[in-house]
Parts: structure tokens; C-alpha cells; sequence
């Protein structure tokens, strides 16, 4: 394993209309190990998506430094958003196909491959359709579709599940380990859900707030796929909630 990426000393400083300074990141120091599903978890406000944001490079204004492994792109990080963020007057297939098509790679064999990733989605059925007639878990089908079609080595993803009903979420999160899987990709995902982050997490790292910081990085080591309840599950979750603090 190697790293990908290393933050050093990344705060963040948001400045409200009336010039009030507002520190939501403070002094964090990560690295994400290539190949990793890495968990930022913490409670609401405490700046999980600002940090994943500007791991992602949707923010560049911050203070420390980041660097990626020398081999990672831009082009290789793909978001997926807790609110889907998918363009209303595009299909199903335009929404999934949008990022090949802004680089000009929308070939006849990438749309190919982009009929296959709507299949491996159960999204087929609805290549032409439009957004506004999915359902939520559907919708987040395709935002993570649409995440997977630029083949990416870094998915991001910001409380995916959080905005989907609870059986949605469950069947989307074993979909997601299984692309994981099967991709070989690095995962950095961010949750407030201490389940799901044990579910799914390699590592979880805990924040908090006020200012926004990082703390404890614990290392998941109950075996896959996860027995959710299992008492070793149990034990974990117990683990996490004594270091979670709202
Ligand atoms: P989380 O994702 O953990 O809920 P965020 O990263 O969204 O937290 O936000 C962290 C803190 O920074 C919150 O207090 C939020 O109100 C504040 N914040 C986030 N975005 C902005 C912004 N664009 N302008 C001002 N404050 C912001
Ligand atoms: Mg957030």
C-alpha cells in the first residue's frame, strides 16, 4: 500500500457577509492509503464536507498544504454528493455521460461501457429518462454512476445515503463495497452514522468540532462482509460512540 494523499496542517477559515471570522477546520494532518475505504465521521457542523471538499479540490481556499501521489490527476478523483446534484434537463445516460463528454472522451466505446455501468446499476430501465422521475435511491444510482464512468482512483463521497430511505441505503452501501471491491479504487466517505461508518470503513477517522479537528483514526479490523449484529460489532460501535462528541 501507499499513500495517495497527504494534508498537512489544513484549517480553514470561512469569513461570514458582516467579515466575522469562522474557523471550521483546525490543524489536521491525514494521509489515505491507496486501495483504503476511509471514513470521516463526526457530528453535524463539525466540517467533514470542507475537509472533503477541499481533498477533492471543489475548495481551494485553505490554509497547509496537500499533496497527491505524483501519478494522481485531477481526472481521477470523481464526487458523489448527499443531494445527488443531477442536471434535470439531462437523461439518465447524459447525466452519467457528462464528465467524459466535458473532456471529450465520449467515444463509442466509452458509451459502451457506460450502457454496461447503467446495467451493473440497474439503472437500464432508465437511460431515458429524466431525473425528476426517479426515486431517491435511483437518483443516487446515478450520481455514483456518473462518479465510476471516468474510471476514477479516488471516489469521494459526501453522506451519500444519509437523504435515502433506510432500505435504499442499505442495498446502495453493499453495492458501493462491492464496486469498491471490484474497482480497486480508494474510497474517502464522508457520515455521521456510526453503523454505517463500521460497516464500511477500512480506517474511521473522528471529528469534532468547534473548531473542526481530527482526532482518533481507528482502524476497523472486524472481518468482511461486516456481521452487523455480531457482538464484535456491537463492541466496536460502543468503541466509537465514547469517542464521538456532539
Ligand atoms: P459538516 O459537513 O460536518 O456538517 P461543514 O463542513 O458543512 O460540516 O461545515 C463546517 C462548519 O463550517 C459549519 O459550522 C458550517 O456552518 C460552516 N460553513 C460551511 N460552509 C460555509 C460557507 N460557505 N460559509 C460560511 N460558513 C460555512
Ligand atoms: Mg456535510
Amino acid at each position: 500500500m501507499s499513500t495517495i494523499i497527504t494534508q498537512k496542517n489544513i484549517s480553514k477559515i470561512f469569513k461570514d457577509f458582516k467579515g466575522h471570522k469562522f474557523q471550521a477546520l483546525h490543524d489536521i494532518n491525514l494521509t489515505i492509503e491507496e486501495g483504503e475505504f476511509f471514513i470521516l465521521l463526526g457530528p453535524s457542523g463539525c466540517g467533514k464536507s470542507t475537509l472533503l471538499r477541499i481533498m477533492s479540490h471543489l475548495e481551494s481556499d485553505f490554509k497547509g498544504t496537500q499533496e497527491y501521489r505524483s501519478d494522481i490527476r485531477r481526472e481521477d478523483m470523481a464526487f458523489v454528493f448527499q443531494q445527488f446534484a443531477l442536471l434535470p434537463w439531462l437523461t439518465v445516460e447524459q447525466n452519467v455521460s457528462i464528465g467524459l463528454e466535458a473532456r471529450g472522451e465520449l467515444t463509442k466505446e466509452n458509451k459502451k461501457e457506460i450502457a454496461e455501468l447503467l446495467k451493473s446499476l440497474g439503472l437500464e430501465k432508465f437511460a431515458h429518462e429524466y431525473p425528476k422521475g426517479l426515486s431517491g435511491g435511483m437518483k443516487q444510482r446515478v450520481g455514483i454512476a456518473r462518479a465510476l464512468a471516468v474510471n476514477p482512483k479516488i471516489m469521494f463521497l459526501d453522506e451519500p445515503f444519509s437523504a435515502l430511505d433506510s432500505f435504499n441505503a442499505k442495498t446502495l452501501r453493499a453495492d458501493l463495497i462491492k464496486i469498491w471491491k471490484e474497482r480497486k479504487m480508494t474510497v474517502v466517505m464522508v457520515t455521521h452514522n456510526i453503523e454505517e461508518a463500521l460497516e464500511l470503513g477500512d480506517r474511521i477517522g473522528i471529528m469534532s468540532s468547534r473548531p473542526g479537528t481530527l482526532g482518533e483514526i481507528v482502524v476497523n479490523t472486524l472481518p468482511r462482509p461486516r456481521e452487523l449484529r455480531s457482538k464484535e460489532f456491537f463492541d466496536m460501535e460502543d468503541k466509537l460512540t465514547s469517542l464521538v462528541k456532539i
